[in-house]
């Protein structure tokens, strides 16, 4: 952890207080304030505004019952959650994570990240996040509908393509979508597409939104190598999770001539030395709804699964974290750096621990947060929702060079922002200060609201 500028902690403080128990909250609170003591020095206007107070504030925090029928016709109750948090720069933009571990404080550390990483895309898009406990796996189809169902009618009332435009995260997919905007069209009578983004390609999705976040992280990490003249060909690359984040970094970081080795879930992690399959590994989630472990069998004797264990014990040049939150820690940060790892960037929201982050900062590794690096996905969202607002769909060529002109862009005025504030080469307060500037000026335009 980085100490706290004399004028940010109080702010810190209060979000403590405010806010007591939602640990990942403060986690992501604190990364960001942390790096904003130059700002606050160069901008007495923010201060006297109180702005990092009320960017720390949601604007609004939505939670509600959710309840629904199981096939055998027993009753349960989930909690939904909507956070929408900031909207100075656009309509509240992020997606709904379905999940156990789901809680207000998850929801709040995930919607305060998006703000910030939805501005550096430099899209017009404001931030927020929402979702519920629920637990979409070894449920049926029907069951799954049946939830969405019950959840977008309640959530319906808040939400709009000019209000609040939600979009998938973990547990949700092209399926829960597709559930959530047809009782959306359905209770309002409205085919507005762009209301949901990450939606199918017959009714309104886009081409390689599906990928983006994972050819995005993808970009970022070449942009960073690139910037020493280096790039990803002909190393190798550990890959943790197989989620949608995962299965597409594999991908691209293989186009690009990197060697994904790795890949993973909650109950361990597959080894494949000669390089992940991706087309299989895609048959297996995507196709199957199956576990990495099943991967590691079809692939015969060339993997192997080990229950229970981390990917990060495996050597490897770069680390993509892509599963979820404090899944790499200060320990596993060790082992990467003594196996000599050179970069790590974030697929996921805030995987890495600030230990962890920490000791890539020592130890000179180049570190791409997820605001930066996994900030491809909800661009790409922005770019849905331009197609859904002119009636029109793009190209594949087109829209991937859409993203690929985005991460570009993105990485140099990340890059650029930490050299400005005296932080060369650090993407941690790059990202978070070209973030806050941009909806901090806008917030400031708007006045006090
Ligand atoms: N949940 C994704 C994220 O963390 C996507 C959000 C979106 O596309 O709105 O960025």
């Amino acid at each position: 952890m980085r100490a706290l500028d004399e004028k940010v902690l109080p702010v810190y403080e209060t979000v403590l207080r405010r806010n007591p128990g939602e640990q990942e909250f403060h986690q992501a609170v604190r990364e960001v304030l942390e790096t904003l003591g130059p700002v606050v020095a160069k901008h007495p206007e923010y201060v006297e505004a109180k702005l990092l107070e009320r960017i720390c504030e949601p604007e609004r925090q939505i939670i509600f019952r959710v309840p629904w029928q199981d096939d055998r016709g027993e009753v349960h109750v989930n909690r939904g959650f909507r956070v929408e948090y900031n909207s100075a720069l656009g309509p509240y933009k992020g997606g709904l994570r379905f999940h156990p571990s789901v809680n207000l404080g998850i929801v709040k550390f995930l919607g305060f990240e998006q703000i910030f990483k939805n501005a550096v895309t430099g899209m017009p898009i404001g931030g927020g996040k929402g979702g519920s406990d629920f637990d979409p796996r070894g449920r049926s189809d029907a069951e799954v509908m049946r939830f969405c169902q019950s959840f977008m009618t309640e959530l319906h009332r808040f939400l709009g393509e000019h209000t609040d435009v939600p979009a998938g995260d973990i547990g949700v997919g092209a399926r829960e979508l597709g559930f959530l905007f047809g009782q959306y069209k359905r209770i309002t009578n409205r085919y507005e597409s762009g209301v949901l983004t990450g939606k199918g390609l017959s009714w309104g999705g886009a081409r390689v939104r599906k990928e983006a976040t994972g050819y995005g992280c993808a970009y970022f990490v070449q942009e960073m190598l690139g910037v020493d003249g280096r790039s990803l060909d002909g190393l190798d690359v550990l890959v943790s999770g197989s989620g949608n984040v995962a299965i597409y970094a594999v991908e691209k970081v293989q186009a690009l001539g990197g060697r994904v080795v790795t890949v993973s879930d909650s109950s361990g992690y597959v080894h494949d030395p000669d390089g992940i399959d991706v087309e299989l590994l895609k048959q297996v989630k995507e196709v199957d709804r199956g576990r990495v472990s099943d991967y590691a069998e079809l692939r015969g004797g060339r993997a192997r699964f080990v229950p229970d264990r981390q990917v990060w014990d495996v050597p490897g040049d770069v680390a993509l974290p892509c599963a979820t939150q404090n899944e790499l820690t200060g320990r596993d940060a060790a082992t990467l750096i003594a196996n000599g790892v050179i970069a790590v960037a974030e697929g996921a929201n805030m995987p890495c621990t600030p230990e962890a982050i920490r000791a890539f900062r020592e130890a000179g590794v180049l570190f791409g947060p997820g605001k930066a690096a996994n900030a491809g996905g909800v661009a790409t969202s922005a770019l849905e929702m331009q197609q859904n607002a002119s009636r029109d769909s793009w190209t594949w060529e087109h829209s991937e060079q859409r993203l690929r002109e985005i991460m570009h862009e993105l990485h140099r005025s990340v890059y650029e922002t930490a050299e400005e504030y005296g932080a060369p080469g650090d993407y941690v307060a790059g990202a978070n200060i070209a973030g806050f500037v941009r909806v901090a000026d806008a917030m400031l335009a708007h006045g006090l609201i």
